[in-house]
């Protein structure tokens, strides 16, 4: 591990001031794609891959380990997150040769990766999804609309889920398949956000055509496929967790080192967000150990999925109010964007009321009235 990290740090010393000089400033999808292709020739962004695909093979505490060095040196999110980390992993393991050879492609942007999954009334409860493909001679066509879509506007592809047999009970008559966004018959809006931005989208289907041969894994067992992506989507809560953790002890050690003022309020809550971030770090670390070794996520992905989020708003709350008017105002764009932002975190990615239903359930067994 020691190697690998002085390796990271080596090749981060270089790449790092090269981006930063190359792009001025400029934090625009363009400069964070720059960023995701050097980072993915590095095999940085892409170490969980296996080799063949371009990766280094690594196993989860090794992949935590580089975040943390990324998240210290300041490094620049990956904006194809969802591709690489989700949607890579389900196109390893499901995909056709054609499918799998978008691989690579996901780590140098060539290709961008959304997930069509979420409909108007089918979030929480996504296998009410109806959006429909109907089989005609090798052709599915394609007709409904999806919402929510993180990075639609930007994506060359989709990972789609649509109902391909109406009669079978909800969970057993979904299908998965991969699909351009430039297909005919496929129409991306922007959603305007809170925070000002526009990443994303509905998409609406009109008799989209897409080959058969798009299918990801079995006709009509969509369910199963979709639930490898949405395990890697949750696994990476681990990851958020570390990365909230290094933000709270950078918050900290701006506050004492330019030796800001702060009331004894916000210095109570420091410490507790310190506290907080700190065991929150160790469970991410404690599940990420338990996949390693063949475990899969239990309660634990639950409880950080729900501890995280709630943290992170109330994290940015505080910073919101350091800020004070420069916040409200958006001159502290920082702070500005970060309250704003925080708002989807119990939102996305399971609701913290559902993320509490599964706690009481699963974890705690609670009888249901
Ligand atoms: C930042 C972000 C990124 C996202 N990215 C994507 C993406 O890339 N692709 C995609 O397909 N989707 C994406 N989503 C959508 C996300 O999966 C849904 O928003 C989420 O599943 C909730 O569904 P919903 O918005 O339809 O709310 P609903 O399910 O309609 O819920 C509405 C309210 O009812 C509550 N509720 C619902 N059911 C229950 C229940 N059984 N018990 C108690 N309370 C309940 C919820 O907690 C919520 O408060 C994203 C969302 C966010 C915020």
């Amino acid at each position: 591990m020691d190697d690998l990290l002085a390796e990271l740090r080596v090749w981060l010393n270089d790449a790092l001031p090269k981006w930063k000089a190359k792009w001025d400033g400029d934090t625009s999808w363009d400069a964070l794609c720059d960023w995701q292709r050097m980072s993915s020739e590095g095999k940085w962004a892409t170490a969980a891959w296996p080799v063949e695909f371009g990766g280094r093979g690594l196993g989860t505490m090794e992949v935590l380990a580089i975040e943390d060095v990324m998240a210290t040196y300041g490094a620049p999110q990956i904006p194809g997150m969802i591709g690489l980390k989700n949607v890579a992993p389900t196109l390893m393991k499901f995909g056709n040769e054609e499918q799998r050879a978008s691989v690579p492609n996901i780590g140098s942007t060539d290709e961008v990766w959304c997930q069509g999954f979420s409909e108007p009334g089918a979030g929480s409860d996504l296998a009410s999804l109806r959006t429909r493909a109907v089989i005609d001679g090798d052709e599915f066509v394609i007709n409904g609309q999806k919402i929510w879509t993180s990075n639609g506007m930007h994506a060359t592809h989709m990972q789609l889920l649509a109902r391909t047999n109406p009669d079978a009970p909800k969970h057993k008559g979904i299908s998965a398949m991969t699909l351009r966004m430039d297909t005919p018959g496929v129409e991306v809006r922007p959603i305007k956000q809170i925070n000002g931005g526009a990443e994303f989208a509905e998409v609406f289907f009109t008799d989209a055509r897409v080959p058969v041969a798009n299918l990801l894994g079995p006709l009509h067992e969509g369910w199963n496929v979709t639930m490898t992506t949405l395990g890697h989507e949750r696994a990476g809560v681990a990851v958020f967790a570390g990365r909230l953790e290094q933000r709270i002890r950078n918050l900290v050690e701006d506050v004492t080192k330019q030796d800001t003022k702060v009331s004894p309020i916000v210095a109570d809550e420091l410490a507790e967000f310190y506290v907080e971030a700190r065991v929150l770090g160790m469970m991410g670390r404690q599940m990420l150990n338990k996949i390693a070794q063949g475990g899969t996520p239990g309660s634990e992905q639950s409880v950080i999925k729900m501890v995280w989020s709630e943290l992170s708003q109330r994290v940015d709350t505080v910073v919101m109010e350091m800020a004070g008017i420069d916040g409200v105002t958006g001159a502290n764009q920082d702070a500005a964007m970060g309250y704003l932002s925080a708002r989807s975190a119990t939102i996305a990615a399971g609701t913290s009321d559902i993320v509490k239903n599964i706690i009481g359930d699963r974890v705690l067994g609670l009888p249901r009235d």
